[in-house]
């Protein structure tokens, strides 16, 4: 199966993503994942990446696009893939439909977290606590949420057309979404 997870920054869509990989037996695509390992690492994509990343802001498309398209043409990614954090605007949207048709594949669903705005800003702050991440403080995790209202929310609605939208409820404890995640999927 082939699908993305999609839903505000906070959603819980990294954590639901890891077990349903591990369920399709396919593979976890975070796009969030990928930048922060070559942001540690120092890489030329990391060092290309981390200002945006720092301020809450995207990665530019023709970064972020590449990146993709590498990743999932590798073998693990044939067969069923689950992305997470992408696609995040219009084009990667379009990008993204030129790399699946080039391989003969089509998304199977989208997955759309669905929780209220201030559980959000809280999750976010308690993961702040631990997470070291330069991109969860208040200021920019606040940032982060209009951004994707402005950029990503759209989206759906775009996905939706095609019939793909499967809406799930994200509060409440990760092993209960993960359960409403897998009764609500295409069969
Ligand atoms: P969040 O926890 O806010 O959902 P992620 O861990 O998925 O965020 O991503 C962290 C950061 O990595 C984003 O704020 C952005 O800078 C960059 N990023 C991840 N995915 C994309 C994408 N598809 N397009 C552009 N930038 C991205």
């Amino acid at each position: 199966m082939r699908l993305l997870i999609m839903g505000p920054p906070g959603a819980g869509k990294g954590t639901q993503a890891v077990e349903l990989a591990k369920r399709l037996g396919g593979a976890h695509i975070s796009t969030g994942d990928i930048f922060r390992a070559n942001v540690s690492q120092q890489t030329e994509l990391g060092q290309a990446a981390q200002r945006f990343m720092d301020a809450g802001e995207y990665v530019p498309d023709e970064i972020t696009n590449a990146m993709v398209r590498d990743r999932l043409t590798q073998d693990d990614a044939r067969e069923a893939f689950i992305l997470d954090g992408y696609p995040r605007t219009i084009d990667q949207v379009d990008t993204l439909d030129t790399i699946l048709s080039g391989l003969g594949n089509k998304l199977d669903g989208v997955i759309s977290l669905v929780v209220d705005p201030e559980e959000l800003i809280q999750r976010l702050l308690k993961r702040a606590e631990t997470s070291g991440r330069a991109d969860d403080t208040e200021e920019v995790i606040r940032h982060r949420q209009e951004v994707y209202t402005n950029e990503t929310a759209p989206l759906l609605e775009v996905y939706g057309s095609r019939g793909l939208v499967i809406e799930v409820d994200g509060m409440g404890e990760a092993d209960e979404v993960g359960r409403r995640i897998v009764d609500a999927l295409p069969s």
